[in-house]
């Protein structure tokens, strides 16, 4: 058996692009099954504010997942990746929105989610932009090293998801909802909200 057939078996049975190459997505899932989900980290604490644009994407986070974002921004920083937090919270209402584009609004799809079916409605969730200079990148295969070190700092990466994969997005999956679907972990999530129960608990 050929080096890249033994990959395509590997990556197969992980889930992952089967290319025969083993690249960050497929080490990335090797690592967690043999080394371990780190599970969320304790928040980073004493982490100093980014820049402007990302601590107000940083603000509409709960507090629990603001020093993971700030902490990211840093991290990356220091293997000389520009990064920004572009998107924090919507509300339902800003949800359904954009639901809205590319169906009964004008524009091109962007979500399929409606309002309460984004992990962005809850606090939860961040997406990233990639920088050079001041040029927002929107594909880079500096996605991939950026959802590494969210990786290693507990957070999950949207590039690791198999059914849609979203490279700018990140998110602190609650202690609770390890091992739950998406659907699952979106349903808790909404209960939670509608009865004021603290997501993080
Ligand atoms: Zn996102």
């Amino acid at each position: 058996m050929k080096v890249e057939e033994m990959i395509e078996a590997v990556q197969r049975k992980l889930g992952v692009a089967v290319d025969g190459r083993a690249g960050p997505q497929t080490w990335g899932e090797i690592y967690q099954r043999i080394v371990g989900a780190p599970g969320p980290a304790p928040a980073p604490a004493g982490i100093n504010a980014v820049d402007v644009r990302s601590e107000k994407a940083i603000a509409t986070l709960l507090p629990e997942v603001r020093g993971y974002a700030r902490a990211l921004v840093h991290r990356a920083a220091s293997h000389d990746i520009a990064v920004k937090i572009i998107s924090g919270t919507r509300s339902y209402a800003e949800q359904n929105a954009l639901y809205a584009r590319g169906r009964t609004e004008p524009g091109p799809i962007v979500t399929n989610a409606r309002g309460g079916h984004s992990n962005h409605n809850f606090g939860i969730a961040f997406d990233i932009g990639v920088f050079e200079g001041s040029r927002y990148l929107g594909d880079s295969p500096k996605y991939q090293a950026v959802g590494l070190l969210g990786g290693e700092l507990g957070l999950e990466w949207g590039g690791n998801w198999t059914d849609f994969v979203d490279r700018p997005h990140f998110q602190l999956r609650p202690a609770w909802a390890e091992g739950l679907s998406s659907r699952e972990l979106l349903a808790e999530l909404r209960t939670r909200t509608a009865s004021h129960q603290p997501v993080y608990a």
